[in-house]
């Protein structure tokens, strides 16, 4: 079993698509282990995003993610990590396949309703940095 940390962004939040992508994740069986509503202030978007600092899109990258509530969780499940990013489907919502939550609801390459972690080292690090231990429910 492997675990993935999921954000649904301000985009998706604020059009009130929570529930449908909740819903897409348990369907395909994956089990919650955390979840919270939040909001990303700029040093936390920093932190989860450090390899995206410098590039062009870095500003408006972290004043989107800063801009409302989003709902962090962690999803466990067999193979979840890809199983979890062929779900979303691909950064730009235009090049999605159908079907996927990118597809359906996200507005662009930038606001695009979700983010997965893209391996087992960024599903650790990013985990620990939106839940501590005694939040995890395993
Ligand atoms: P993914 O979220 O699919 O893992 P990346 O890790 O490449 O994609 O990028 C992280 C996030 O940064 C994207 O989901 C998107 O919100 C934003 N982003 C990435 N590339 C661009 C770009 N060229 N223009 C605007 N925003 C971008
Ligand atoms: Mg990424």
């Amino acid at each position: 079993m492997e675990k993935t940390l999921v954000l649904i962004k301000p985009d998706a939040f604020q059009k009130h698509h929570t529930g449908d992508i909740i819903r897409i994740y348990e369907q395909e069986g994956f089990r919650i282990v955390a979840m919270k509503l939040m909001q990303m202030t700029r040093k936390l978007a920093a932190k989860h995003y450090v390899e995206h600092i410098g590039r062009p899109y870095y500003d408006d990258l972290e004043t989107f993610m800063t801009s409302a509530p989003i709902v962090a969780m962690v999803l466990e499940g067999e193979d979840a990590i890809a199983r979890v990013r062929r779900l979303n489907g691909k950064t730009n919502p235009a090049e999605a396949e159908e079907g996927t939550i990118r597809k359906l609801y996200a507005e662009s390459g930038s606001r695009n309703a979700v983010h997965a972690s893209d391996s087992p080292e960024s599903a650790a690090r990013e985990i620990h940095i939106f839940f501590n231990e005694t939040e995890l429910f395993d």
